[in-house]
């Protein structure tokens, strides 16, 4: 029997491919694969417990042991939106270490919860490429699926007596790593800053010892006279809490 393995990371987007999946093959085969990276908010999980009731299909929970933080310190590396070897150590090693043990690649498909958006879309060859030999579907970009913004895909879940994760509703585009994630720009981390002070005072500390170990670094960058430069969490700070409501400086570099 083919099995059918959602990479369920507790978003809407991966709860509602589930549901295709439970609609079109029944959940009899259906693995929730889900990586722990130790960040995230704690209503994940009870989005993620809740999920699973419904479906009736327990969570496998796979996980590295380490946090964002921990990984950078380890690889000498602080995680940014072009590179994030957290992604990598904390979701892909031990998603595909639990599909080498208990996934046929032969007989197995892996389901990712790709919003239909233009711009998510186009990360669907590179995402197919990273999970070879496993076959890939993504149920929200079929083509018999009719595209669904997010809030339609929030209320899917409510109609299905499920509250959706408390990040969207506390204004995050994911549910991931707390809202702390490095692949943000600075609007996701001046929405951090205003929603959640605590949490962002916690990544800015991890940031600073990681600026003592490795050097003048930064999870974003900023670019003035056409020359990129890192911006460090604690200096978007400072400038937001002096000037809470200037526009959005060009957040690339
Ligand atoms: S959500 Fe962001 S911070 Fe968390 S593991 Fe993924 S890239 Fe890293």
């Amino acid at each position: 029997m083919t099995q059918h393995v959602i990479q369920f990371s507790g978003g809407i987007g991966s709860f509602a491919a589930a549901l295709r999946v439970a609609e079109r093959h029944g959940t009899r085969a259906m693995t929730l694969l889900i990586a722990d990276t130790r960040a995230e908010h704690p209503d994940l999980w009870r989005f993620a417990a809740d999920t699973s009731r419904l479906l009736d299909v327990p969570l496998t929970v796979v996980r590295d042991g380490r946090t964002p933080w921990q990984v950078f310190r380890d690889v000498r590396f602080l995680g940014n939106d072009r590179l994030a070897p957290c992604t990598r150590h904390l979701k892909q090693i031990p998603c595909r270490a639990w599909l080498t043990d208990h996934a046929d690649p032969t007989d197995t498909l892996v389901y990712v919860g790709i919003e239909n958006t233009k711009r998510d879309r186009r990360r669907i060859p590179a995402i197919a490429r990273n999970w070879k030999p496993w076959i890939t579907r993504f149920p929200l970009c079929a083509r018999r699926e009719p595209a669904r913004t997010k809030s339609q895909l929030l209320n899917e879940a409510r109609a299905h007596g499920i509250e959706p994760p408390a990040m969207y509703t506390e204004g995050f585009e994911h549910n991931n790593c707390h809202g702390a994630c490095v692949r943000a720009g600075q609007r996701q981390w001046r929405h951090l800053l205003d929603t959640n002070p605590a949490a962002f005072a916690c990544a800015e500390a991890h940031e600073e010892e990681l600026r003592a170990l490795l050097g003048p670094v930064a999870i974003l960058r900023e670019r003035r006279n056409n020359v990129a430069r890192p911006l460090p969490l604690a200096e978007l700070r400072r400038r937001h809490q002096q000037a809470p409501s200037l526009p959005d400086p060009d957040e690339a570099a």
